[in-house]
């Protein structure tokens, strides 16, 4: 059990469905004080309750990543309520799929602001308070898709997944001084909003495709973020964790069988 996330001031954006609402109950639970941000008020109203419902101390905070002044007020929101900040989960990320023959600019420009640059705009807020922290952790989700995998329709979204870890390494470098880590979750499949509305077929198909023949959970990615985020981990930086039941092993239908 991890006990150097209690009273942590903790940022987890687009923390109110799926991953990030997961990351942010398992920090909860391990006694952290958690923001969550996403843009649907109601959303996040109902992500605040659920997740107080254990007695911990959320709150949510409106703002769109894509938009610096949102991130800039949500993250002055978190230092009056909580008084600083010490971990930012850089989560929000869409994943719209689109054949490359019918790509265009919008549908390229969306992803990218939601997915990279609002992923800079998020660490760019919270900066000068993790610098004041004295463990400041910076968690990303990134993906298999893009780093590690492929997927037709996600050549978008795979650029901008593989970009995150690109951008991490020399983050790290440039953070090291001020004592900050950064790293990178890589989840494979896992149960969210956004993937039941990709539909039973990719689920099914998705299921059959990995060893461990289930998609994660979001409680799962949870605790390897909270683990990347705490003080235990102080001494890893600019990598990433593959958290996919498997998934990128088997090198054949053949060897998926065992
Ligand atoms: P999801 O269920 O669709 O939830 C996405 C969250 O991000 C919501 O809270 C959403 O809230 C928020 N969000 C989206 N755009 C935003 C914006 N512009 N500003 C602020 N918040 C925004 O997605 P998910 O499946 O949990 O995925 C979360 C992250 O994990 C993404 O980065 C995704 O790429 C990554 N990931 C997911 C899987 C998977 O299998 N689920 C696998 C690998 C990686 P609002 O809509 O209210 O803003």
């Amino acid at each position: 059990m991890l006990t150097s996330l209690r009273n942590k001031s903790v940022i987890v954006t687009g923390g109110t469905r799926g991953i990030g609402k997961g990351i942010a109950g398992v920090f909860t639970a391990l006694g952290a004080r958690v923001c969550v941000i996403g843009r649907n008020e109601h959303d996040g109203a109902v992500a605040a309750e659920a997740l107080r419902g254990s007695g911990g101390i959320v709150t949510f905070c409106r703002g769109d990543v894509t938009k610096q002044p949102d991130m800039e007020a949500a993250v002055a929101m978190v230092v009056a309520a909580f008084g600083g900040i010490d971990i930012l989960c850089a989560n929000a990320g869409i994943f719209p799929p689109v054949p490359l023959e019918e790509m265009n600019e919008s549908a390229w420009d969306d992803v990218f602001a939601t997915n990279l640059k609002g992923m800079m705009f998020s660490i760019k807020a919270a900066l000068p308070h993790l610098k004041h922290s004295t463990a400041g952790r910076i968690v990303l989700t990134s993906s298999i898709t893009g780093p590690l995998t492929g997927y037709p329709g996600w050549s978008h979204y795979g650029a901008t997944k593989a970009g995150m870890v690109g951008f991490m390494r020399t983050a790290a470098l440039e953070l090291a001084r001020f004592r900050i880590t950064i790293n990178a979750v890589l989840p494979g499949n896992v149960l969210t909003e956004g993937v039941r509305d990709l539909g039973q077929e990719y689920i099914d198909a998705t299921t059959a495709s990995i060893p461990l023949k289930r998609l994660g959970t979001v409680e799962e990615i949870g605790h390897a973020v909270a683990f990347l985020a705490s003080e235990e981990a102080g001494f890893i930086t600019g990598q990433t964790l593959v958290v996919d039941g498997g998934q990128t092993l088997p090198e054949s239908q053949q060897a998926l069988a065992g």
